[in-house]
This record gives C-alpha cells, sequence and structure tokens, in this order.
C-alpha cells in the first residue's frame, strides 16, 4: 500500500484527498518508478477543481511532473535502482501522475535524469523549466542571441516566468522582467532580470496594431491581450514565443506585426515535444541553460501541504517553483 492524492467527481461531490493505493491501482506502463520529488504547475491547480478541463476521467492521480528511482522495468532501457524523469504525455491527465508514492508509466515517457541535476533540482525545473527551456531553444533557432537585444519575459514570477529569466540571464541576455506583483522586483532582480516593467506597461489599455519597437523577443507564457501587446513592440525580425494563456486564450492582434515587421510567432508545446529534443534540452537544463539561482526559484512543501498550494496557484499567489517532497508525507 501507499500514499496517493486522489481527486474524484460524482454527479454531485467533487473530492481532494490522500488516499492508499495499491500496484494494481495504477495504470498500465512498462516502468514502475518510487517517486521521490514532483512539483506544482498551474495545470495541476486546474486538475484539482472540478471545472478544471484537465483531468479526463475519474478517480484520478493528479501530477504533471514527476522525479524518482525506477523499481521494476520492462523496457531494456531502464532497469531497478536508475534515476529517471517522466513528464508531458498523458501524465497527470489522462494516466495518473506525480503525487504518488508510486507510478508506473509507458517507457517511451521517461527520461533518464541527466548528470548534474538532483531528482530535486530536476523538479524545480520541472515542466515549467522544459517549456522555459523549449521557448529559448525556439528563439535561439529562429535567429535571436544575447546581441539581438532586450528580451521580455510575461509573467514573471510565476513557474515558467522564473525559470525563462535565470536562464535567460545565465545566457548572457538583457531580460526584461514584467509583474503583476510590485513586491517581487528585488526577486527578479535575484533571478538576473536586468530591467523589471508591470503589466501596465507592458499591456496598455489600448493596444495598437503597431507600436514602438521594444523587444528583440520575448518568452510569454501569459497570452491574451499580452500577446497581442507584446507582438506590436516587437522589433523588426524578432520572435515571441508563447506558452500560456494565463492572461486567457483569445489574442486581439493583426497582421501587421508580422507582414510589416517580419515578427515570428513560436508556438510552445512541452507535451509532445519529440523525445530527441527532449533528452537534448534535459541535458541543455543540466549544463548550460542550469540556472545559477536554482535554490532562489524553489520552494520545497511536503506532500501533505500539497492542496493549499494546489489552490494557490490557481489564485496567483505562487511566487518560482513549487517541489513537492513526496517523501515528506
Ligand atoms: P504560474 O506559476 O501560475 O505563472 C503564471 C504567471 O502569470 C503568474 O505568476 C503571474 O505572474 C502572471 N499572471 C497571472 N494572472 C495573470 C493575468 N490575468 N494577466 C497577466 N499575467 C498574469 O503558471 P505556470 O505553471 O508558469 O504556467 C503559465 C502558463 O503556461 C499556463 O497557462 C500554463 O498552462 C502554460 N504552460 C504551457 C506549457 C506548454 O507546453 N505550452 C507548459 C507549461 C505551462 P506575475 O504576477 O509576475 O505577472
Amino acid at each position: 500500500e501507499f500514499k496517493a492524492l486522489v481527486v474524484n467527481k460524482t454527479d454531485d461531490d467533487f473530492t481532494v484527498k490522500f488516499e492508499s493505493l495499491t500496484g494494481d491501482d495504477l495504470p498500465e506502463g512498462d516502468v514502475t518508478i518510487e517517486v521521490h520529488y514532483s512539483s506544482v504547475n498551474y495545470k495541476d491547480g486546474l486538475a484539482s477543481i472540478p471545472n478544471g478541463k484537465i483531468v479526463q476521467s475519474y478517480p484520478f492521480v493528479p501530477g504533471i511532473d514527476l522525479a524518482g528511482t525506477v523499481t521494476s522495468s520492462d523496457d531494456s532501457r531502464y532497469k531497478e535502482g536508475d534515476k529517471v524523469i517522466a513528464t508531458s504525455y498523458g501524465i497527470g491527465v489522462s494516466h495518473y501522475g506525480g503525487y504518488s508514492e508510486y507510478a508506473r508509466v509507458p517507457g517511451e515517457w521517461v527520461v533518464p535524469l541527466p548528470e548534474g541535476l538532483s531528482m530535486k533540482e530536476a523538479m524545480t525545473l520541472g515542466t515549467a523549466g522544459f517549456t522555459a527551456a523549449l521557448s529559448i531553444h525556439q528563439l535561439e533557432e529562429s535567429g535571436i542571441a544575447p546581441e539581438s537585444g532586450e528580451i521580455l519575459v510575461t509573467g514573471a514570477t510565476g513557474g515558467v516566468g522564473s525559470v525563462a529569466v535565470s536562464m535567460l540571464s545565465k545566457r548572457g541576455y538583457h531580460v526584461t522582467a514584467s509583474t503583476g506583483k510590485e513586491s517581487e522586483h528585488e526577486y527578479l532582480k535575484s533571478l538576473g532580470a536586468t530591467n523589471i516593467v508591470s503589466r501596465e506597461e507592458v499591456t496598455p489599455e489600448k493596444v495598437r496594431p503597431i507600436g514602438n519597437q521594444r523587444w528583440a523577443g520575448a518568452v510569454d507564457p501569459v497570452g491574451g491581450k499580452t500577446l497581442a501587446a507584446v507582438l506590436s513592440n516587437t522589433k523588426y525580425g524578432g520572435a515571441v514565443a508563447v506558452s500560456g494563456l494565463t492572461g486567457g486564450g483569445d489574442v486581439p492582434t493583426s497582421v501587421f506585426p508580422f507582414i510589416l515587421r517580419g515578427v515570428n510567432l513560436l508556438g510552445i508545446d512541452s507535451v509532445y515535444c519529440p523525445k530527441p529534443l527532449r533528452e537534448t534540452l534535459w541535458k541543455r537544463m543540466a549544463t548550460d541553460l542550469k540556472p545559477y539561482g536554482l535554490e532562489e526559484i524553489s520552494n520545497e512543501i511536503s506532500f501533505g501541504d500539497l492542496p493549499q498550494t494546489l489552490s494557490d496557484i490557481l489564485n496567483g499567489k505562487v511566487r518560482g517553483r513549487t517541489v513537492v517532497n513526496v517523501k515528506n508525507g
């Protein structure tokens, strides 16, 4: 028997509570993992409310990120004792996730823990860190380099945002962090932001189709009207990597940034990112993209604290990345 956080929905009830499960409750998969750490993402918050539109069937164990040790494997690439990471695909959405002392997943979804990262560091990065890394990778693929100019990060105190600020800073970029939290300017500077702007400065009440040329590039996990404003203020030939929708799903933009300034809008999807790039990026996250201030970004909670943090992240009260120590009840 082991402990897991189970969400359940019936016609007239919705519950989020710790329960005892057995190996038979775990879904099919060829690699069984003893989970050491998981993390809290916005999506996990959505998975723990009745109408979050993330979980496909109930009862369910959320947690889109996990790191742990292999206890048994039918996949020849992994053996008992290996330290591994499992994120993305169906994990925490349609396949029981990391909020459990044990998890079982298809071998194809597993990535070896790269040298240079501890399990806790891997979960401090987690899907949010991977998304930041993928965003930076795509910006660089489209020709953005430190000498291109100022790079904007929106939602900068959030999971994707915090990690993006620190990764960009490590790579030598001039990073401008946009935040709605006035109290967190020092935090963002400690992550390496060279300049801090308010949400209102980035997104004025009325967004013009084409505005001043300010950003060489942007990492945007906010989307919505913010994305429209960012596009309008992106320099000729610049690029914007969009990964999220905390600011809304509708983007009131026009063709002008694209056809007058050659701006590129880069779509970022971590979930089905192909395995070769996934492994390359995890290795980079352990080396050239490994932030200096990972401890600064990381807030460790015990397994028991999880329900509270899941609700906090939906209320925008979480700063940086929350790591769940599943071994600490
Ligand atoms: P998070 O930790 O909650 O961060 C979101 C941040 O956005 C907040 O900390 C806040 O930062 C800012 N924000 C919140 N409400 C806002 C609003 N109404 N308008 C403007 N800014 C607002 O969430 P996360 O885990 O980093 O995820 C961020 C987004 O990326 C989510 O939409 C998530 O679903 C998405 N995501 C996508 C992928 C992918 O593969 N595409 C992967 C991971 C995450 P400030 O207070 O500093 O402004």
